[in-house]
């Protein structure tokens, strides 16, 4: 998948939870996530996954994981923020199927995303990490790509995954928490958990959804970023597709509930009252 390595300038009322918001002199930004993905070897997958009539659409790898719950490591780089950030996204799609989906075991030594020569490299260690890189440019990925998710399959079978790293952009982007802290520098406020939790989807199996389709997906291809905006939640589509691969338990099977719930759990979607005194202007 190629990337599209731009912003468009988003200047009328936006999609979504946003759509009370109309943004007067300041400057929102839509950030692609079109190529912020992509397996370690090519796979037949892309066309059922995008083809609505298909049993496999939205879904790279249909059948998940081989082994749950995915067990994971973070890079020493990840701050407490990151790190909790990460966790919440995490939660998020547990609580979409109702049962543990990822466990934490620790830094991972010394290594960061900055020790791998390139992307895929990072797989070989066959430890699924959460790496911070801050010299981008190894990864072959377009400056405006703001994380990617890379995984393999056992067997070359596209349907099951067995190892998966996420790379996320600190080099270009300050990724935190965006609601609540700002810019230190040049770098453009990416909010993590939301991020995190698109990058979680393709890490559990998910593609693309076309906005048109569903346009409250976290499994859109761009992502709001900026300084105080955060799309934390995920839709009703999100958790049905995610409950195809991993089945479903208790009150999660209500798929409408479950959204709702999830919504509601925590501050999913926000602006900070700088964007807001902003938006009053
Ligand atoms: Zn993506």
């Amino acid at each position: 998948m190629n990337l599209i390595a731009k912003y468009s300038l988003i200047t009328g009322v936006l999609v979504g939870a946003f759509t009370n918001f109309i943004a007067c002199g300041s400057q929102l930004y839509k950030a692609s996530l079109a190529d912020d993905n992509g397996p370690e070897e090519p796979t037949q997958s892309e066309a059922n996954s995008a083809d609505p009539t298909s049993t496999e659409f939205g879904l790279h790898a249909p059948s998940g994981w081989v082994n749950l719950p995915v067990i994971y490591k973070s890079d020493r780089t990840l701050s407490d923020v990151q790190l909790k950030a990460l966790q919440l996204a995490m939660k998020t799609w547990e609580t979409a199927v109702g049962k543990p989906l990822f466990e934490y075991k620790g830094v991972h030594g010394s290594i960061t995303g900055d020790s791998f020569p390139d992307l895929f490299s990072s797989l070989s260690d066959k430890i699924n990490g959460q790496y911070m890189d801050t010299n981008w440019s190894k990864t072959g990925k377009s400056k405006q790509v703001l994380a990617t998710t890379i995984w393999s399959n056992p067997n070359n079978a596209y349907q099951l995954i067995d190892n998966a790293d996420i790379r996320y952009n600190s080099d270009l982007y300050l990724i935190t928490d965006a609601i609540r802290n700002s810019p230190t520098d040049e770098r453009e406020v990416v909010d993590m958990q939301s991020l995190a939790t698109h990058e979680l989807g393709h890490l559990l199996g998910l593609s693309h959804i076309k906005d048109s389709y569903d346009s409250s997906s976290i499994m859109n291809p761009s992502l709001i970023i900026g300084e105080g905006l955060a799309t934390r939640s995920i839709s009703v589509g999100d958790v049905k597709r995610v409950q195809k691969i991993y089945g479903c338990y208790g009150t999660a099977c209500d798929a409408e509930l479950t959204a709702r719930t999830i919504m509601q759990s925590g501050e999913h979607y926000g602006l900070s009252d700088k964007a807001k005194a902003e938006a009053a202007h």
